[in-house]
């Protein structure tokens, strides 16, 4: 959960899945660990995933009602769900949950490192150690840790999906630090998925534009959010249900000859570099 707000706070309820998508069991028989999975875009990669057959294993910080109601939302699909608060940040928590993950569900083909934090901070001056320590353990330690645990027991065609950021490519004026560790993020994927490519195991990144979460009313002034996503070329936000269906992509046999790559769902920015 987002630091001062949940789902149920939101003004707008995002949307976690569209109702009219039909699965297809692209992902019948295996399991996804997504860290975050309990809120925003973990929340809907976590209900999409469940539509295509997979049990979730959902990795969350504190809001154990947020957990709770994702988790009815899957098995409300016909799938498993299990939750697990623990901080990405600390990599034995890490090692630990992996070991819990594991000992509950008898193995992992997926990881979706997605968990994150962002502090907006109008002059560089502004951020302290603490935030900037926080953010880089967080958003890209925190990936790191998981892959790291997780990896001994990827089989051959298990894959990461690693979530980046549309700021990653064009930067952002009040999210410095948070930034600098999607860009990281990127290049963890490439470095990652180059290290990887020999076992079969895929790593694979989304970078979002701005999509309407908890983390965006929580995290901006009130002007900020009401401007959120008028920018881009769609002229709107995006939905959690609009980028989910990239990670199920990413996820799926249906992109076995994709490593080292980022989708971006931005609403029409070019980026790519
Ligand atoms: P969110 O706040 O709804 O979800 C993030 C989740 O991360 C939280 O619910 C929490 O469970 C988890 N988390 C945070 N710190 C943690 C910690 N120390 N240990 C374990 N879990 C922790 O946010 P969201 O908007 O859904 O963001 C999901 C991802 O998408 C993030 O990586 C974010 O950077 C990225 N992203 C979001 C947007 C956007 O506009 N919403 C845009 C670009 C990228």
């Amino acid at each position: 959960m987002s630091p001062d707000i949940d789902q149920h706070e939101m003004q707008q309820e995002p949307e976690y899945i569209k109702s009219e998508y039909r699965g297809s069991g692209k992902l019948t028989g295996k399991v996804a660990l997504i860290s975050g999975g309990d809120s925003g875009i973990g929340r809907s990669v976590s209900v999409y995933f469940a539509r295509e057959g997979a049990d979730v294993a959902i990795l969350y910080h504190e809001s154990d009602t947020d957990a709770q109601d994702t988790k009815a939302l899957v098995e409300s699909e016909g799938q498993r769900c299990e939750v697990y608060s623990t901080d990405v940040s600390d990599s034995a928590a890490v090692d630990a949950v992996v070991e819990n993950v594991l000992a509950d569900f008898g193995q992992i083909d997926i990881l979706v490192n997605n968990a994150a934090i962002q502090n907006p901070q109008h002059s560089l001056l502004d951020i302290s150690d603490k935030q900037l320590h926080k953010t880089f353990q967080t958003n890209i330690y925190g990936y790191f840790y998981l892959a790291k645990a997780v990896l001994p027991h990827l089989g051959s065609a298990g894959c990461i999906i690693n979530t980046a950021s549309v700021v990653a490519y064009r930067g952002h004026d009040i999210l410095i630090d948070y930034s600098a560790t999607k860009g990281a993020i990127v290049s963890f994927t490439r470095s990652l998925s180059l290290n990887l490519a020999p076992k079969n195991i895929r790593v694979n990144a989304v970078a979002p534009g701005p999509i309407w979460t908890p983390l965006i009313p929580s995290t901006f002034s009130k002007e900020k959010v009401e401007k959120f996503g008028k920018h881009t070329p769609l002229g709107r936000p995006g939905q959690p249900s609009e980028v989910a269906p990239a990670y199920v992509f990413l996820a799926s046999n249906e992109s076995s000859y994709i490593t080292g790559q980022v989708i971006h769902v931005n609403g029409g920015e070019v980026v790519n570099a």
